[in-house]
This record gives C-alpha cells, sequence and structure tokens, in this order.
C-alpha cells in the first residue's frame, strides 16, 4: 500500500508517502494518518452546519423559520422526556 503512484495529477505527495486526499468539494486537504481524517471530517461538517443556519438566517422570513425550528425542537424534547406520572 506503501508509496502508491497517487490519482491526483499534481499531487505532491505521489509515491512519496502515504496519504489521503479529501474529497469533498473545494477542499484540497492532504492527510497522512486516519486519525486526521475523522478531526477533518468534524470540521467540514462544522462549516456546513454553519453554512446551512447562515443560509436560513439569509432567507425570507428567515428568523420565523428559526423559532419555528427552536419551538419543533422544544417540542420534540417534550416529546423525547414525556412528563412522569405520579400515582
Ligand atoms: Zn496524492
Ligand atoms: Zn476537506
Amino acid at each position: 500500500m506503501k508509496n502508491e503512484a497517487c490519482q491526483f495529477d499534481s499531487c505532491r505527495f505521489s509515491r512519496v508517502c502515504n496519504h489521503i486526499h479529501c474529497i469533498r468539494e473545494g477542499c484540497t486537504y492532504v492527510l497522512h494518518s486516519s486519525g486526521q481524517l475523522y478531526s477533518h471530517k468534524r470540521k467540514h461538517e462544522r462549516r456546513d452546519a454553519e453554512l446551512a443556519y447562515r443560509t436560513l438566517n439569509e432567507s425570507r422570513n428567515g428568523l420565523e423559520i428559526v423559532i419555528e425550528i427552536i419551538g419543533l425542537n422544544l417540542n420534540l424534547q417534550k416529546m423525547a422526556r414525556p412528563p412522569v406520572t405520579t400515582t
């Protein structure tokens, strides 16, 4: 597995060392261990969440949608944790 020719033409790590390319669109990050893969994946997830939140705020009636979602979350929490009935 080591020192394989990289499928990326302009890769400077090709045949040099084991590495992983991030395949996310617009990301040219190169990872050198599976441990980095996990933290880098989380970085993308966090960015995606921020992006989705920003898009929501910029959209028409964005605030109402956010309030609706917050209300929905509260309802879901209530449903997930039903009130304790004492006998
Ligand atoms: Zn490469
Ligand atoms: Zn990436």
